[in-house]
């Protein structure tokens, strides 16, 4: 959840134009406590307006190239999305061998390591990324 997010200024202050639209996309992320697939962001935009699915992927691969959002592309499974600005720093996530979901972990371990490489050891972080691969709690139920 990110009640500390403000998407307007987000978006202004890296001189992006805040319409409707891009903050609809910011919204649903902010209030999902999971990375999301594009598809499920469609979905979730869809159920309140019309939109055109290539207009929301192209707003989400802008994003991602701009590090509003991270894309957490895993191997050959389809890309899930979260936000990327400070109140969601770098962490590790679970993903499900079956059902693909990805849950996101505590940051505490990796937000130090992400802060000290930028920090005091003066490297140009660009991505960090650690996953651990499981099945999750649904899926163990139903097997
Ligand atoms: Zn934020
Ligand atoms: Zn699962
Ligand atoms: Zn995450």
């Amino acid at each position: 959840m990110s009640d500390l997010c403000d998407f307007p200024q987000l978006l202004a202050g890296l001189g992006v134009k805040p319409t409707a639209l891009r903050l609809a996309v910011l919204e649903v992320l902010g209030a999902s406590s999971k990375a999301l697939r594009a598809q499920e962001i469609l979905e979730a935009i869809r159920s309140k307006r019309r939109v055109n699915k290539v207009t929301v992927y192209r707003i989400l691969d802008g994003f991602t190239r701009r590090g509003i959002l991270r894309r957490l592309a895993i191997e050959d499974r389809v890309s899930h999305y979260e936000l990327a600005c400070e109140h969601h720093p770098p962490h590790p996530h679970f993903q499900c061998h079956n059902c693909g979901q990805v849950q996101c972990l505590e940051p505490a371990p990796l937000e130090r390591m992400w802060r000290d490489l930028k920090g005091p050891l003066g490297n140009r972080a660009d991505r960090i990324d650690i996953r651990v691969e499981g099945v999750c709690h649904k899926c163990r139920e139903i097997s």
